[in-house]
């Protein structure tokens, strides 16, 4: 039986990023601001991140992939499939949109990318930029390029705790204020569709207009509806979503409780402390649960986050 892995964060200056990521989660930086992105539990080329503690302490988690079958399991494919963000913006994000993996496969030679959030904090009254208001992909063409943005962004009203899913082909972007969780696939392609004219060492940051025309997904009015606001139900777990390639739940834990861990999980501490199998956690770690673990026992007063990655 493997014991539960625990990583080292990374983070990643954005130029949207504010400090909160090190003044309210505690992750180390040199730098006070900027600090856009934590990438908690990372294996691609950006970042590989690295156990903190167990047996094994320093070894990187490309490699763990690669030789632990005990661990992942022997069914798995050449590259790690999730990647685990926290995320500050003291600005707004670039409006942008990922493809499929259909239209990244024939473009980009990569997998397309799913990613959903979950709602750590934000201001009173916020909504993020999610879906758009074409009527078809002639309204769609026309409102990008006579810069239309208002026409075109659909908001959606959000609080704490809600949780919202990003299929391929949905046009979004967070907004100021706003702190999440963010399950993606391990994927790195984005098309930006518009970044507010901002500059970037002088310079304005790439739009990709034409793919993003190509993959939006028209029509497509995301509603209120399509937000789960999650509960306070105690050590039940809750499905928040499930694709054919991942799933994910929230759990708020109160006392103890016990899991199965039918196969390999991250699970993301959003809120208080306790110990996972004997291991102590709290707020702002993230683990990997090992698959031949035998099942997960939880104490304590904690939010936690699991996702679990299916297919190849
Ligand atoms: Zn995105």
């Amino acid at each position: 039986m493997s014991g539960l892995l625990k990583f080292k964060p990374v983070l990643m200056e954005r130029i949207w990023g504010g400090s909160r990521l090190k003044t309210e989660w505690g992750y180390e930086s040199s730098l006070d601001t900027g600090l856009g992105e934590c990438w908690v539990v990372s294996c691609n080329e950006l970042a590989d991140s690295e156990v903190t503690e167990g047996e094994y302490k320093g070894k990187r988690l490309s490699q763990l992939w690669k030789e632990e079958a005990g661990i992942f399991g022997e069914e798995r494919g050449k590259d790690f499939p999730l990647l685990v963000k926290i995320l500050d913006a003291k600005e707004n994000l670039s409006l942008q949109v990922h493809p499929d993996d259909a239209y990244a496969e024939e473009h980009e030679g990569c997998r397309g990318k799913w990613e959903c959030w979950y709602i750590l904090d934000c201001p009173e009254n916020a909504e993020l930029l999610v879906g758009n208001r074409a009527k078809d992909r002639e309204d769609l063409k026309r409102m990008v390029e006579e810069k239309r943005w208002d026409d075109l962004i659909n908001r959606v009203p959000v609080k704490k705790g809600d949780f919202i899913r990003l299929d391929p082909g949905t046009l979004h972007a967070i907004t100021a204020g706003v702190m999440l969780l963010e399950v993606q696939e391990n994927s790195d392609v984005t098309y930006r569709v518009y970044d507010y004219d901002r500059l970037q060492n002088g310079k304005p940051r790439q739009l990709h207009i034409q793919q993003s025309l190509d993959v939006l997904r028209v029509p497509d009015h995301i509603t209120t509806a399509e937000l789960i606001h999650t509960g306070e139900r105690k050590n039940e777990l809750q499905l928040l979503a499930a694709t054919s390639r991942v799933k994910v739940w929230t759990l708020s834990v109160s006392g103890s409780c016990r899991i199965d861990v039918p196969q390999w999980q991250i699970a993301s501490i959003l809120e208080g402390e306790g110990s996972m199998n004997g291991t102590a956690v709290r707020r702002g770690e993230h683990l990997i649960i090992p698959g031949d673990c035998g099942g997960l026992v939880i104490e304590g007063e904690m939010r936690v986050n699991l996702a679990q990655a299916r297919g190849g």
